[in-house]
């Protein structure tokens, strides 16, 4: 095992038993309720995208592996505060990362972290637990509607 492999394991092990943004938010412009049925992770995710089209608040309440809640954890710390315009920047080029068949696929700026995620690569039947929470935000963002807090719930199942 190299040096890196350490690091990324560890950065893992640190979201996984201190997961960031853990929690719920009442009322929030969007809910989602994720699920992997292959792996049996399932999180909900709470967001309050203001009316400018910024993400003020992500929470979230997860039961899975530490592969899917450290990939949780990672996401609501790369897209709070961020506009939704760059959260759906930053989902488009973490799953170009996890999904591209060579491991040429660049990160945008500023997610070092994430690059811990990009180990999982190597075990196929994984990658749907790190991309579960990036899968579930986006559906958030599509179905956020600020002007009405509380009224928009969605599922999403990864298949
Ligand atoms: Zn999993």
């Amino acid at each position: 095992m190299s040096l890196s492999d350490d690091l990324y394991r560890e950065t893992i092990l640190d979201h996984y038993h201190q997961p960031r943004n853990h929690g719920v938010i009442e009322a929030p412009t969007a809910q989602v309720e994720g699920v992997n049925p292959l792996c049996g992770d399932e999180l909900t995710l709470y967001l309050n995208v203001s009316k400018d089209g910024k993400i003020d608040d992500v929470k979230l309440t997860a039961h899975g592996c530490s592969i899917n809640m450290a990939s949780g954890s990672m996401m609501s710390e790369a897209v709070l505060g961020q506009s939704v315009e760059r959260a759906r920047e930053i989902i488009g080029s973490f799953k170009e990362m996890m999904l591209s068949k060579t491991d040429t696929a660049e990160l945008v700026d500023d997610l070092e972290d994430l690059e811990a995620l990009r180990g999982v690569k190597k075990y196929p039947v994984r990658i749907k637990c790190a991309l579960l929470p990036w899968n579930t935000l986006l559906e958030g963002l599509n179905s956020a509607n600020p002007n009405a807090p509380g009224t928009a719930t969605k599922t999403f199942t990864e298949t």
